[in-house]
């Protein structure tokens, strides 16, 4: 992503010089599946950014181009009262919290540039909440203070857009750093920044190219499945909450009360927040071995546990797992489709990219896009 370019675009469009704000995707390493159940997740922020190029306007209008879109959107900040379902939406719903928030806003011209494919489950969505509510924010000269503005974006998602994201993904695009993955607890909102250098290892995302339509009803399902488990565990042991609560002893003590469909969501769970804590410590340690055996854990847990894996997530962690210098690989995301994620030693990463290409398409016809990628920085304004 280059200052210049997207500068030189933004002055064909609104013959004015901007200030530049990115924000980048993200990926989870470990932790699937456990946001809405109080656990602990461990995201990177990635190398792929979207940014939103500003200048303040006089009136009260947003004047968005996306090179994403080749669209011109009009928005009157005044007149902004539901979804369009339109993709500025996600930036109109910034602009109308950032007001309910007591930030007054003038107009803008904007422009949105993209290097985050969308709908890969990569959150752009989160990228551009993120780098818009930058630009919004030093259009007037006003801040918001990190945790209220990913909660912000997440509010956007749930409550205006209507879709299912935890805070996870705004939260990891603002406060992300280079060579460091973020420690996340989903339920204090407390974190930690845990060492992940690049220089001897990558993060390989591989995208199927597909995505299940069941996706939605399914997820939907799990957490209601998640639900009926934490009010058995209230039964016997009245400080649950969440499943986050629960303790594997305390699990194998009453799982025979659950019906299987229960017991084997809430078993994912469980162990997959314990396995993510185990590798924040492994991470802490450099006992990346470690790290990568709880990823190949985790995926066989939401293969046969959560049951939201698909045969093309499948092949392309069983093909993962035969290269040299594979240590760890998982689907990430909801699942039914979507990415996988791997570390990779960087000496192997060419090779690995050869071997997941040529068997993914060889073995399901379709051709995955991978991406090579380290931990990066989040949001920031872009010099
Ligand atoms: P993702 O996994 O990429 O976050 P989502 O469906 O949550 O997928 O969000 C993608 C949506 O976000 C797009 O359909 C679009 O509405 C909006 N979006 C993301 N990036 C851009 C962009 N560069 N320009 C315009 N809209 C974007
Ligand atoms: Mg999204």
């Amino acid at each position: 992503m280059d200052f210049i370019t997207i500068a030189d675009k933004f002055k064909d469009h609104f013959k004015s010089i901007p200030r530049i704000f990115k924000a980048p995707g993200r990926v989870n390493l470990i932790g699937e599946h456990v946001d809405y159940n109080d656990g602990f997740v461990l995201p990177v922020a990635i190398n792929n950014y979207t940014a939103v190029a500003m200048t303040p306007r006089q009136d009260r209008m947003l004047w968005i181009w996306s090179e994403s879109m080749k669209e011109l959107k009009k928005i009157d900040l005044d007149e902004i009262t539901r979804k369009q379902n339109h993709w500025s939406d996600y930036i109109a719903g910034i602009a109308k919290l950032l007001e309910l928030n007591g930030i007054k806003l003038t107009g803008a011209n904007l422009l949105i540039e993209s290097e985050i494919p969308i709908g890969a489950g990569l959150s752009s969505s989160a990228a551009l909440e993120m780098s818009a509510s930058l630009a919004l924010l030093n259009s007037v000269d006003a801040a918001l203070d990190s945790v209220k503005l990913a909660k912000l974006g997440q509010t956007v998602e749930n409550q205006f857009v209507g879709t299912n994201c935890s805070v996870m993904d705004q939260f990891v695009s603002v406060h992300g750093e280079k060579d460091k993955a973020l420690f996340l607890d989903c339920r204090t909102l407390n974190y930690e920044l845990i060492a992940l250098p690049s220089d001897d290892i990558k993060i390989v995302i591989c995208n199927t190219q597909v995505k299940h339509e069941l996706g939605e009803s399914e997820y939907n399902k799990r957490r209601s499945e998640c639900d009926a488990g934490v009010k058995i565990f209230k039964k016997s042991f009245a400080n649950t909450r969440a499943l986050r609560d629960v303790t594997i002893d305390q699990f194998n003590e009453i799982q025979d009360q659950m019906l299987p469909n229960i017991r084997m969501r809430c078993r994912h769970v469980i162990n997959e927040i314990e396995r993510t804590r185990l590798c924040a410590d492994a991470l802490k340690k450099k006992d990346l071995i470690t790290f990568g055996k709880y990823m190949y854990e985790s995926h066989n847990s939401l293969r046969d546990d959560y049951q939201v894996s698909c045969r093309e997530l499948d092949v392309m962690v069983n093909i993962a797992a035969k290269q040299p210098g594979v240590l760890g690989a998982r689907l990430t995301g909801v699942g039914f489709g979507g990415c996988t994620v791997n570390l990779v030693k960087t000496q192997n990463v060419g090779r690995f990219c050869e071997a997941i290409y040529t068997n993914y398409k060889k073995q399901t016809g379709i051709e995955p896009i991978i991406y090579i990628s380290s931990a990066a920085r989040g949001a920031a304004e872009f010099f």
